[in-house]
């Protein structure tokens, strides 16, 4: 099933747990804030089959609910 993965940088308090478990998925800009490593000024973003542990972890170790996880029907 495909994923797509949702960042919330208001809700981001910079701790920098998502770049540790999926740093392939998630950066940081200058000020700590959550962007996605591949497209920084993205939103979103779809997430392959091989990464999808990784970002789950990250999603659960969010203390903020900065990381949403949408799983798409198709
Ligand atoms: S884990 Fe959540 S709060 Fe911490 S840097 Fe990532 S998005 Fe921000």
């Amino acid at each position: 099933m495909t994923q797509l993965c949702k960042i919330v940088p208001e809700r981001c308090i910079a701790c920098g747990l998502c770049n540790v478990y999926a740093p392939q998925i998630f950066d940081y800009d200058e000020e700590g804030i959550v962007l996605f490593t591949q497209n920084k000024k993205a939103h979103q973003q779809f997430i392959q089959n091989e990464q999808k542990e990784q970002v789950l972890l990250a999603y659960k170790k969010c203390p903020t609910r900065a990381i949403l996880l949408e799983d798409l029907s198709s």
